[in-house]
């Protein structure tokens, strides 16, 4: 992280509504060139705005950047920084899987991501859809979801170790496809002692995390990541918050950020 981005950090922080960090473009899997996300944000009268990528993966994954594109990446948004600075605060960020090798030089922050259960070198994404997720929990678990979360937040504990992340992105992201707790009880004694041990885990770092709407902009959800209990436990142990939207086309930029009011509004 560098110092312009350490500043812009802190002050999401203190006025999260004014930031998103959590964003893509056609770099990746998102819809629109980052001039076109600069221009959006600026619209919707954002002080901050930072450009993601999905690292790359081990093996090939359509949703994530090209190895190879990465440094064309980095200087489009640095030229936008130029052209827009007296505008925005821009930032080239990487949004970095547990499981990613791929270097972090060039991008002014890390957001740290799990996307994935993983098992005798087998991966199965836990955000791809509802039938690639059951059938991956069912071949490699058994169909117990309560493994599989021990597995995912197992991984995702290692998020800054592995990452190492400036930002920690979407804590239960392995409750995507469980509206309404169809797959998998959130409060069983299992699932609680998963997530409070990457909790804890991810506590001890000091680093921030991210209450994250995309997955409401998607229509999966209705609320953010992670679920009130969660954040609840994450603001009684200290920890730093901003709000994001994980969006993948420039309308979703801050999307549904008043949903996410209710946790910065706490004393
Ligand atoms: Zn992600
Ligand atoms: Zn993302």
């Amino acid at each position: 992280m560098n110092e312009k981005f350490s500043a812009a950090l802190a002050g999401a922080i203190k006025r999260p509504l004014l930031a998103d960090f959590h964003t893509h473009t056609a770099y990746c899997d998102g819809k629109h060139s980052p001039e076109e996300m600069v221009q959006a944000a600026i619209e919707k009268g954002l002080t901050s705005l930072g450009i993601c990528t999905h690292s790359p993966m081990p093996f090939y994954e359509s949703y994530t950047i090209v190895e190879g594109e990465i440094a064309a990446f980095q200087a489009e948004i640095n030229a936008l920084k130029q052209k827009y600075g007296n505008k925005i605060a821009l930032f080239c960020g990487m949004e970095k899987d547990v499981y990613s090798q791929t270097p972090i030089a060039g991008f002014d922050y890390v957001i740290g991501s799990a996307h994935y259960l993983k098992k005798d070198n087998v991966y199965c994404a836990v955000d791809l859809s509802p039938a690639a997720f059951q059938e991956g929990v069912l071949r490699m678990f058994g169909g117990d979801y309560y493994a599989a979360a021990e597995n995912y937040y197992e991984a995702l504990a290692t998020a800054v170790q592995k990452t190492d992340a400036d930002i920690i992105g979407h804590f239960d992201l392995i409750t995507k496809f469980n509206e309404g707790c169809s797959l998998f009880d959130v409060t069983h004694p299992r699932y609680v002692a998963a997530w409070k041990r990457a909790a804890d885990a991810l506590l001890a770092t000091g680093k921030v995390f991210e209450i994250n709407t995309g997955a409401i902009s998607r229509g999966w959800r209705t609320a953010p990541y992670p679920a009130t209990e969660i954040v609840d436990y994450l603001q009684k142990n200290g920890a730093k918050l901003i709000a994001s939207s994980d969006s993948h086309s420039k309308e979703n930029i801050a999307y549904a950020y008043a949903l996410t009011e209710q946790y910065f509004l706490k004393p």
